[in-house]
């Protein structure tokens, strides 16, 4: 794990760098967000999962982060297309854990069409998952964070915050519209101790993309890993996907460094660079 560094001295402390801080983690039931939620429970935060799926797999998935890094974790269900959802979700936070210290907005959806066969209800769910809960969410935690003089928020945009590919134009719209609410947020909070940025991931193999794959096997004829060759090959020159530990590590770097505000941090094995 990465080690990192104390906010006065800029100097290199122990394994548990943010020991006791107070973390939510949205869409955390799978993929990066579980990622994630482990890496910070793993730098000594107390973390509050969420996502959609199934009680009993959720609760499997809870104990044993909580088993596996001895923090506390407890999760919250609420819907992210719900902007009261996310504020209970955050009361919760605050009332069981006593704040909320860092904030990674990552819970988001896809679904790919031309243009002119997009469904308009896809359009909103996507818009109102992958971008409007980040507003919701950072405009009911900023004022705690104001409150302490100090707060985390990475927002887990995409290489399509930078680019574009097509049969996105939701997720691509909303990615973009992300990058663009992390570098504002981070200019009205840059003086109050508080950092805002974005993390824009390539391919990692998690669900979201699992379902990419299997389509594109539909309907190239291919097999399951076949397509994932093809669509690596296509976009991402390290021809590997990134593993959700790598996002997480990220994520703890960024909540330990407090001069970064306002940026993004890609992990795309060179997609961006073409
Ligand atoms: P995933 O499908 O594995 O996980 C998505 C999570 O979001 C799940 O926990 C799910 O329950 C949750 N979620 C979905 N709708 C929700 C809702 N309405 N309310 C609450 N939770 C909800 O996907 P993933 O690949 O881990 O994606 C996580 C984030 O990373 C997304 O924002 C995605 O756009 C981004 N991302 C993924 C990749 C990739 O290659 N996998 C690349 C770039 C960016």
């Amino acid at each position: 794990m990465l080690q990192a560094r104390t906010d006065k001295e800029g100097m290199l402390e122990g394994s548990q760098p943010l020991q006791d801080r107070v973390a939510i983690v949205t869409g955390s039931t799978s993929g990066i967000g579980y990622g994630i939620a482990k890496s910070l429970a793993m730098a000594g935060c107390n973390v509050v999962l969420n996502g959609l799926g199934e009680r009993a797999a959720i609760e499997t998935v809870r104990a044993r982060l909580a088993q596996e890094t001895g923090r506390q974790l407890l999760f919250h269900g609420a819907d992210m297309s719900k902007p009261s959802d996310i504020g209970d979700m955050i009361g919760f936070a605050e009332k069981e854990l006593g704040a909320v210290d860092i904030l990674v907005n990552n819970a988001g959806i896809q679904h790919t069409a031309p243009i002119e066969d997009f469904p308009p209800e896809k359009w909103d769910a996507i818009i109102a998952i992958n971008l409007s809960s980040a507003f919701h969410a950072m405009r009911a935690v900023i004022p705690l964070m104001r409150r302490k003089g100090w707060g985390r928020v990475v927002n887990i945009a995409s290489v399509h915050g930078l680019v574009a590919s097509v049969h996105k134009s939701a997720y691509v719209a909303a990615k973009h519209g992300l990058i663009g609410l992390t570098k504002v947020v981070a200019l009205e909070t840059a003086d109050a101790g508080i950092t805002v940025n974005a993390i824009c991931p390539g391919w990692v193999r998690t669900p979201l993309v699992e379902k990419q794959i299997s389509d594109l096997a539909a309907t190239e004829g291919l097999s399951q890993e076949e397509a994932a060759v093809r669509l690596l090959a296509a976009k991402q020159p390290s021809k590997r996907f990134a593993e959700v530990g790598e996002i997480g590590d990220a994520v703890v770097f960024l909540a330990t460094t407090p001069s970064i505000t306002g940026t993004n941090i890609t992990l795309d094995g060179g997609w961006t660079a073409q």
